[in-house]
């Protein structure tokens, strides 16, 4: 047996709707801009162009539904995201054969510090202090394809406090997920255990302590996160 100079951090693992076993987390990938409508309340241009990616840490995900509101932020903004888990993995891989390494779908929020983001766009520097923050990323149960089947349409959508703040249908998506699959396949290794947040509807905005967000989408039912 290895013996580790230091305690061994824990695995970070999410629960599975009704089941006593839980999916260990690998690696977490985010996409940008993969709404139009919310490319352009962003103010840039909804086209196609590349996709592109940034990371969250694996502990960033939390299951607990409450998201303590985060420091050195006043502007603490809601995206709420369909993830994807894999099964299994590899480099290369074609759009026609990605849906095969999914193995189930969650409900979750790629929570951002947006004014500490704003300010590393304007610099042109990395988003990490934005995005990457503890508890950054709130996800609920995962549902296994197998029950689900693929899931590429149907809505999405976010309340906070009873009041719908987005709405979209993930058959708006941009890049869709065996395209988000294949692309990063180009550029990483992806394996079991990696999770892709597929991007946000308009509507994004702020929240306070004391708020609460209920996250919805077609196959996933709904999940509650409080703000704390
Ligand atoms: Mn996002």
């Amino acid at each position: 047996m290895t013996d580790y100079a230091i305690d061994v951090p824990p695995v970070v693992a999410l629960p599975i709707a009704d089941s006593q076993t839980q999916f260990p987390v690998r690696r977490v990938y985010c996409i940008g801009r993969n709404y139009a409508a919310h490319a352009i309340e962003m103010g840039h241009d909804p086209d196609r162009e590349p996709p592109f990616f940034f990371q969250k840490n694996p502990n960033n995900l939390d299951p607990s539904g409450e998201f303590p509101y985060p420091p050195h932020s006043s502007d603490v903004h809601h995206e709420v995201e369909v993830a994807v888990m894999l099964k299994s993995g590899g480099t290369n891989i074609a759009i026609a054969d990605a849906e095969a390494h999914v193995f189930g779908y969650a409900l979750s929020l790629d929570m951002t510090r947006r004014d500490l983001q704003g300010a590393q766009k304007k610099m042109g520097r990395p988003w990490e202090i934005g995005k990457a923050f503890e508890r950054s990323a709130p996800v609920g149960p995962i549902h296994p394809v197998s029950q689900t089947g693929l899931l590429n349409e149907g809505p999405i959508s976010l309340r906070v406090n009873g009041e719908v703040r987005q709405e979209g249908d993930m058959n708006q998506m941009i890049w869709k997920v065996p395209e988000m699959i294949s692309y990063l396949s180009e550029y990483f290794e992806l394996a079991a255990g990696d999770v892709i947040l597929t991007g946000t509807p308009s509507g994004v905005g702020p929240v306070e302590r004391g708020d609460t967000m209920e996250l919805s989408a077609e196959g996933l039912g709904s999940f509650t996160v409080k703000v704390v």
